[in-house]
């Protein structure tokens, strides 16, 4: 055996295994009895041990070096570039060091709750000090030499840099608050009724499937938050009910199936090797998302699910499909990241990664996080935080060290809006098709663009090859004045 495959026989196994501790991960949130929590915590626990002993072995190092000059073409480089990155990143962090982390984080994510159960932030800062002490710690021995907040954010968007981030959120901010300023002042429908659990999850499998969701390889099933998990022929979803609101279920299930079939539609050649998963969060975070909105809340699908759900439900309380097309992209105040609509979900971001990046820079103390955080979203919302659990205490991230994850969730909405502007063009006849529930040539089109290279190309260059000019943010804007200037007439 060539070294080449050598490395390609160890990936294999430690794919598997990774898919395997996934799946625990998957029955931990939806199916595994209450009294096991201590129990999986020690089968998790034990799989990551394995997993991380594996990724960091001498022998792989060894392997890797000799393996460069026996790379026939793109996939085996692209094979080794991803191999030898993840090698270097586990490798760079001192063994103790990713210990106390991975014990700290798991302490600070049941403080966080408790914090935010009470409104409390102050009993939440000193651990969270600790994860970022520590957070810094990692990005010195991950940054040699170079920017922290860099050395972060690599673990999610390889390639991006802090500088690029900072110049598409400047362009971006302006014009979202003049945006949302605009949009609150008008008048916006809502849909009323009681929307059966049994109804909502039918009408989900529906949409999964019309947005192309291989049912045989996937399934569906019920969770407090929702996610999308797997990859290959084993990639499974989960939604949530609420029977006032069944726009969340909806709107949950069609993001989270844009997640699972840009895991479904990777070339099945790449399956358990290196190149057989989404490439990065932020074009990950592009399909849910232009499956969500782009496409889901666009006036012409809109027309169609109207159609669906007075059937599933009768009476909706709004008389037509315009007024149904204004309840979907309902713009009201509020204080919570992930109920946003498209034009505030971006501010959201930004407020978050302002901070995360001073925070990680030395330039905020978390004992002064709550009151920037405020500051900041009086400054960008026009109204107070009422209190921590709709503030800094909001989200779960930096309990469990993700920094450098938040950026992404905006960039996959960059990285939407160019794809959205291609898909257009290349596609005249596409409202006329969502208008019919037809969702084939726009997912067929998202499959052969993005989704089929897997982890191929770097994601500038995944996004790049896709719409045929390199991604930044003024589709999205076009997009975002196009669609709410008209909503706001
Ligand atoms: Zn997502």
């Amino acid at each position: 055996m060539t070294a080449y495959e050598d490395l390609m026989a160890l990936e294999r196994t430690s794919q598997a295994l990774a898919q395997v501790a996934g799946r625990l991960g998957w029955d931990q949130e939806t199916m595994m009895p209450r009294g096991a929590v201590e129990q999986r915590a020690e089968e998790a626990g034990s799989m990551q041990a394995i997993l991380h002993a594996r990724r960091t072995e001498a022998r792989r190092g060894e392997l890797l070096a000799a393996a460069d000059a026996e790379a026939t073409d793109e996939v085996e480089r692209a094979q080794l570039r991803h191999m030898r990155r993840d090698y270097e990143r586990a490798t760079c962090v001192p063994q103790d060091l990713a210990i106390a982390l991975a014990r700290l984080t798991s302490k600070a994510q049941g403080q966080w709750a408790a914090a935010r159960a009470d409104d409390d932030f102050a009993a939440f800062s000193p651990v969270l000090a600790e994860v970022v002490r520590l957070k810094r710690e990692e990005a010195s021995a991950l940054a040699e030499g170079g920017d922290l907040y860099d050395a972060l954010l690599e673990d999610f968007e390889p390639g991006m840099k802090a500088d690029r981030l900072d110049a598409i959120f400047a362009a971006m901010r302006p014009r979202l608050v003049e945006l949302r300023g605009r949009a609150l002042d008008a008048a916006w429908p809502n849909i009323a009724g009681h929307f059966d659990q049994q109804a909502q999850l039918q009408l989900s499998r529906k949409l999964a499937e019309t947005f192309g969701y291989d049912l045989s390889r996937g399934r569906l099933d019920l969770a407090v938050h929702p996610f999308s998990s797997g990859s290959g022929d084993d990639v499974r979803i989960t939604t949530r009910v609420s029977e006032a609101d069944p726009f969340n279920c909806l709107y949950s299930t069609i993001h989270e199936v844009g997640h699972a079939c840009y895991e479904q539609g990777i070339d099945a050649g790449y399956r358990l090797t290196p190149l057989g998963q989404g490439v990065s969060m932020g074009v990950h975070e592009s399909q849910s998302r232009i499956y969500e909105n782009q496409l889901g809340r666009s006036r012409a699908f809109c027309g169609w699910l109207y159609g669906r759900m007075r059937d599933a439900f009768g009476d909706l309380g709004v008389g037509d499909e315009d007024s149904f097309y204004r309840a979907v992209n309902r713009v009201h105040r509020g204080h919570i990241r992930t109920e946003a609509d498209e034009i505030q979900y971006n501010l959201h971001i930004m407020l978050r990664y302002d901070l995360e990046r001073a925070l990680i820079a030395g330039d905020l103390m978390v004992a002064d996080l709550e009151a920037a955080w405020n500051d900041r979203f009086n400054a960008d919302f026009g109204y107070e935080v009422d209190r921590a659990s709709n503030g800094v205490l909001q989200d779960v991230h930096w309990s469990v060290g993700l920094f450098g994850y938040f950026p992404t969730y905006s960039l996959g909405n960059v990285y939407a809006g160019c794809l959205h502007a291609k898909m257009r063009a290349d596609i005249p006849g596409l409202d006329s098709q969502l208008a019919k529930g037809d969702l084939a040539a726009a997912t067929a089109w998202l499959r052969s663009g993005v989704q089929c290279h897997g982890g191929l190309y770097e994601p500038n260059e995944t996004i790049t090859r896709a719409c045929g000019f390199a991604p930044g943010p003024e589709p999205l804007l076009d997009y975002l004045e196009t669609k709410f200037g008209a909503l706001t007439r």
